[in-house]
């Protein structure tokens, strides 16, 4: 089991709820996986978080897939907020990085459960299209689940003084 290191300015850690919020509410983040010859290849996604996991569709060759069958660790980062502050040098950021564990979902029954919340993540209050989307991807590409072993979030530490200041 790994000890996954703490963040150094704790005050800026953002809570589990809000970080599973941002994972919720972003639409997309990206990919890390141990690449070619060591090389870390970070690759940006689509994504849909669901039942406490991330899903992915991808084609069923290339860089990313061969990466996560030799190793299926990776992380994956998403950035809810970059509001540049120019005079203050600074961005108000939010962000997470969630680390994990990927699996090529084998089964139709749920590669088709997970590009069915794909679709309706990305085109809501289509159901039936969504269902019609992903009948005709199914047999065309892969889905990824990573299960989540570690989640932090963090903020900008203004952010944490303003809302400090705010009560
Ligand atoms: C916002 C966003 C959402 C996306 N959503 C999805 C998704 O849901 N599913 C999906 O499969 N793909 C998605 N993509 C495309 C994705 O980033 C990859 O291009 C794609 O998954 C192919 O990855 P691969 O490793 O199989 O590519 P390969 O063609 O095998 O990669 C070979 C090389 O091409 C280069 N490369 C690959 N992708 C990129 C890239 N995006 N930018 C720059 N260089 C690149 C790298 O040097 C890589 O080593 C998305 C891209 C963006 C920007």
């Amino acid at each position: 089991m790994t000890d996954f290191r703490p963040m150094r300015r704790i005050r800026q850690l953002l809570n589990d709820e809000e970080a599973k919020k941002i994972l919720a509410n972003g639409t997309h983040g990206v990919l890390a996986v141990s690449g070619d010859d060591d090389y870390p290849y970070a690759v940006p996604l689509s994504y849909v978080y669901a039942n406490g996991s991330l899903y992915f569709h991808s084609a069923v060759q290339g860089h990313k897939v061969d990466a996560l069958r030799r190793n299926p660790k990776a992380s994956f980062c998403v950035v809810e907020r970059d509001e540049i502050r120019p005079a203050e040098y600074t961005t108000y950021f939010r962000s997470v990085i969630a680390f994990g564990h990927v699996t090529i979902l084998e089964s139709d029954e749920e590669k088709m459960a997970a590009l069915r919340q794909i679709g309706e993540r990305y085109h809501p209050g289509h159901p039936a299209d969504a269902q019609h989307e992903a009948e005709k991807r199914l047999s065309r590409v892969l889905v990824l689940r990573m299960e989540i072993d570690h989640l932090t979030g963090k903020q900008a530490i203004e952010l944490v003084n303003k809302a400090a200041h705010a009560l």
